[in-house]
């Protein structure tokens, strides 16, 4: 895996902008003397971003971004992009449960048992399933109508955000509890498609833009 040095972006930027670019104009533009540089050049040749042509300069071999996207956007784990969890009791009503999710602004709310323990899931359309016929709204727990653990998809904080993204994908769902290292039913935080989507391109513009 590729981890550029600050300095090493610097370099990456200047070439793009002014290739082709000898080692002495590079030098002049960071303000240090070119043999402060020759290890980072020798870095950036040997990795391919930067093609060196005697004579003439330093290219930019248009490589930058597999490895920078590749960093940034595939080894970052769960926990540095989740969120506080929106978590009610079982016994909450379908009712409640439905103002919640507006006062919030969220899209799904986790459940727990008496003892604290992650037990269930409940998203909008499983509130809109059950409104449909329903005039019990205020005495319906969600409880009733909760997708039950075993059948909740969690994930661990150190998991990386790319398998996160996954799971969400391949089960078709919204979001996923981030739960505890040890104890599995202890809820933690959440991540959510929004989120690892908004992270996704914000990085891709950035990196596009040269903003590492
Ligand atoms: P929506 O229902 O608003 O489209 P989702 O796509 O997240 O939201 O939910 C689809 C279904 O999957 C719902 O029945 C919901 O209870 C369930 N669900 C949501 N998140 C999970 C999860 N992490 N694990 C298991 N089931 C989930």
């Amino acid at each position: 895996m590729v981890n550029f040095s600050k300095r090493q972006l610097k370099i990456i930027s200047i070439v793009k902008n002014n290739e082709p670019i000898s080692g002495e104009e590079i030098a002049k533009n960071l303000g240090v003397a070119k043999t402060t540089l020759r290890n980072d050049l020798a870095i950036l040749t040997m990795t391919e971003v930067l093609d060196a042509k005697p004579k003439v300069g330093y290219f930019y071999s248009g490589q930058t971004t597999p490895p920078l996207l590749f960093d940034k956007l595939f080894q970052t784990n769960v926990e540095s992009l989740m969120m506080p969890p929106m978590i009610v009791k079982q016994d909450m009503s379908v009712y409640d449960a439905i103002v919640t999710l507006f006062m919030y602004d969220v899209g799904s709310l986790y459940v727990t048992d008496d003892v604290g323990e992650l037990s269930g899931v409940v998203s909008r359309k499983d509130l809109l399933r059950a409104t449909i016929n329903n005039t019990q709204m205020g005495s319906t727990p969600v409880a009733v109508i909760m997708t039950r653990s075993p059948n909740i998809i969690t994930v661990k904080k150190d998991a990386r955000v790319l398998d996160a993204g996954y799971l969400l994908l391949q089960h078709k769902i919204d979001s996923l509890p981030v739960v505890d290292q040890v104890n599995s039913s202890n809820v933690i935080g959440k991540i959510t498609k929004t989120v690892i989507t908004e992270y996704f391109i914000k990085s891709g513009l950035d990196i596009e833009s040269n903003n590492y």
